[in-house]
């Protein structure tokens, strides 16, 4: 049976995916956007008070995206240093036998972090880490300024794309938006053309996948679900989307959206939950 315990991983650090792909796309976007802005056609026209409310918004969106990213890779949303002693046997409760623990209800094992995960969502594999209770709001905001930081830059990137696209005949533009790749190839574009297509064309794929996930999640989120359990049809902590909103995001979700760092201190340990059906938590 279990230990008497302050789990801990029974195979070590979680082995996270390297960041090395997410990374070098962005600096790719970054060097692109640079490029197209300094040497290229530049951005789009503006007056000087909508110029600077652009600004303004991109600063806004990087440090969200910047915030959030770092407080979610800086999160555990692990059991490790999590006191558990004599909290077990409850319903709900489970015996992992990787990590040789009794784990609390709707926590998980996850292969990839080789421990188990309190309120386990999903494993990020852009990211390499477990989405769970302690970093569900990084995760949620995370979405939201990725979609709106990418969709910024296609827009930046827009005039020069336009320039490029009106010079040749539609079927050849069409042909550059849809294989970028088989252009190159092929010589029928230069390699700066390419990266400018290959770019935006990721920004808005990446903008349309962030927003779909952010959809999902926000339909989880109001239903108090996780993705495993809406895979299999539970509903069990469902509270009403008041009080689920609060329980993932704490008292201050509706800004949580606006700054990474507003502090919102989550109702729950990620140990027992609250369930409709008594009101109360469901194990302790
Ligand atoms: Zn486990
Ligand atoms: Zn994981």
């Amino acid at each position: 049976m279990g230990q008497p315990w302050v789990a801990g991983s029974a195979e070590g650090a979680p082995a996270r995916l390297p960041l090395v792909i997410p990374a070098l796309w962005a600096a790719a976007v970054a060097l692109e956007l640079a490029y197209v802005l300094v040497l290229g056609p530049g951005p789009p026209p503006l007056g000087p008070l909508a110029r600077a409310l652009q600004l303004a918004l991109a600063a806004f969106q990087l440090l969200n995206l910047l915030g959030n990213v770092g407080l979610f890779l800086r999160s555990d949303p692990s059991i490790r240093g999590v006191m558990l002693a004599g909290r077990g046997l409850g319903q709900g409760w489970a015996y992992c036998y990787q990590c040789q623990s009794q784990v609390p209800p709707r926590s998980g094992h996850c292969s990839a972090c080789r421990i188990c995960i309190l309120r386990r969502d999903h494993h990020c594999r852009l990211l390499g880490l477990c989405v769970g209770f302690h970093n569900y709001r990084p995760f949620l905001c995370l979405l939201l300024h990725a979609a709106g930081v990418l969709l910024h830059v296609s827009v930046l990137l827009s005039p020069a794309l336009s320039a490029l696209l009106g010079a040749h005949t539609p079927l050849h533009a069409a042909t550059l938006l849809l294989l970028p790749w088989l252009m190159l190839l092929t010589g029928r574009v230069s390699l700066a053309q390419f990266a400018l297509v290959f770019v935006t064309d990721t920004c808005v794929a990446g903008a349309l996948l962030c927003g779909a996930g952010l959809l999902f999640h926000g339909m989880l989120l109001l239903r108090g679900q996780t993705t495993w359990e809406w895979a299999r049809g539970q509903h069990s902590y469902d509270l009403g989307p008041y009080h689920n909103l609060q329980a993932a995001l704490g008292p201050r979700w509706a800004l949580v959206w606006f700054w990474p760092f507003l502090a919102s201190p989550l109702p729950g340990d990620g140990i027992s939950f609250q369930t409709p059906a008594d009101g109360g938590p469901v194990a302790s």
